[in-house]
């Protein structure tokens, strides 16, 4: 299987003669698509709602699409409420999914009457003492171990840092309905990119049982249950991508079987995704400035690992496309690097590729989710702008790129670098 950007060359040359490259480029028509078709997934549950992971794409433009489709946000930190605040979302429609939280957080959920997930036993007090208990409250489970689907390991909850164990759930659960909580959630987020139809009914298989376990030990009947993030996406060519109409309808069997014959069948499904969501509709394009030859064959662009830190960060993979060579032999093998003076800013290393020339427009796929947000500024490096390809075919900035005003702007106390625009 091939995988095909949704930008042309033409569309890139005409785009760049008003966005210079490098920019992270968002498909409105993929991202509506893909909205629709998780709300049909799940509309066998009255009360499913999406909670657009922020961090995954902290971008208005892109949260007020999902928005139209009654999508909620899942925020973790206090500037992610502030973006959810101003955009105008409150009450349901916030999770806070937070961990080791700095104080003064809570409480700017709590003023929007946002649905906090505590993530420790320990927190129970610590909202108490802030802001008092509001009257929703989740709780985060870790059933520690490692997780597991067939026989095949997919990732160690047991060295995640996040969530209560099994027996602290239990406890939390009772002292929050003896202090006068009245709504209940669980939530859980156990492995990370899965590719597999398996994970969703997996992880809520274990959720739903674990509710059912509550009701029966502590008499707190939950309202809702959270399976957080987690659905993967095929960043390389030869993954068959997750199919949404399958993994909702697993989650319906277990639900089915699991939660109606123990009373618990009103409970409310929640989804907290970000890479699904937007990482396959967003391109990083960067213009090819120098090839190098030297003991391998180097390909130096515009872009860098503070335009995408995944490959840096985790070894990622993310497939390149170059513009205007699609179909062209894959005959040539390159390492695709950016300027950092850090051997691991390396977009891809020994990959197949057609022959690429100076002035090459390359689309690096899959960047639409954890792309942008993990930017920095290493080297100096400024953090581009990122466009919406709209549905009708215009292109609107709905970020522009930093300037070194931007970048000096936290240390000008004197005014020394107002010479830089
Ligand atoms: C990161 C995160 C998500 C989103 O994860 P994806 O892998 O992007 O789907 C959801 N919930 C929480 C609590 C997270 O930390």
């Amino acid at each position: 299987m091939s995988k095909k950007p949704f930008v042309t060359k033409a569309q890139i040359e005409e785009i760049a003669k008003t966005y210079p490259t490098p920019f992270h480029i968002y498909d409105e028509s993929g991202i509506r698509r893909n909205v629709e078709a998780l709300k049909k997934a799940f509309s066998w549950n009255p009360g499913f709602r999406e909670y657009f992971a922020v961090k995954a794409t902290p971008n208005p433009a892109l949260i007020r699409i999902l928005k139209e489709y009654g999508c909620g946000v899942d925020c973790s930190s206090y500037t992610e409420l502030m973006m959810a605040d101003a955009l105008g979302f409150s009450g349901d429609e916030i999770m806070f999914s937070s961990n080791a939280t700095p104080s003064g957080e809570f409480s700017y959920c709590k003023k929007l009457n946002g649905q906090m997930n505590l993530d420790d036993l320990t927190h129970i007090d610590f909202v108490e003492k802030e802001c008092g208990l509001p009257e929703t409250i989740c709780c985060r489970y870790n059933p520690g171990g490692y997780f597991q689907i067939a026989n095949s390991i997919m990732d160690h909850p047991g060295d995640a840092k996040y969530g209560m164990t099994h027996d602290q759930l239990l406890e939390a659960f009772q002292i929050l309905s003896k202090k006068g909580v009245k709504r209940f959630g669980i939530h859980a987020f156990l492995a990370s990119n899965t590719v597999t139809n398996e994970y969703y009914p997996e992880l809520a298989k274990i959720l739903f049982q674990l509710a059912v376990e509550v009701k029966e030990k502590t008499g707190v009947k939950v309202s809702f249950i959270n399976l957080s993030g987690g659905i993967g996406i095929a960043y390389r060519p030869d993954q068959e991508s997750n199919d949404i109409a399958v993994i909702g309808e697993g989650v319906h069997r277990v639900y089915d079987e699991i939660l109606c014959p123990a009373d618990l069948g009103d409970v409310a499904i929640y989804t907290e995704l970000g890479r699904f969501m937007m990482g396959p509709y967003g391109h990083l394009i960067t213009k090819v400035l120098h090839l190098k030859h030297t003991y391998k064959e180097y390909v130096g662009v515009d872009a860098c690992a503070a335009n995408l830190m995944r490959p840096a960060m985790y070894g990622a993979y993310h497939h390149i496309t170059v513009l205007g060579k699609e179909d062209a032999p894959l005959d040539h093998v390159y390492d695709v690097t950016g300027s950092l003076c850090e051997n691991n800013d390396k977009f891809a290393i020994d990959r197949e590729l057609p022959e690429i020339a100076i002035g090459d427009y390359l689309a690096i796929h899959d960047t639409g989710a954890h792309g942008y947000s993990m930017g920095y500024n290493y080297n100096g490096r400024l953090r581009s702008a990122e466009l919406l390809l709209k549905e009708d075919g215009s292109v609107e900035l709905i970020r522009r790129a930093e300037t070194p005003k931007d970048y000096f702007a936290t240390l000008d106390f004197t005014g020394v670098f107002d010479q830089f625009e």
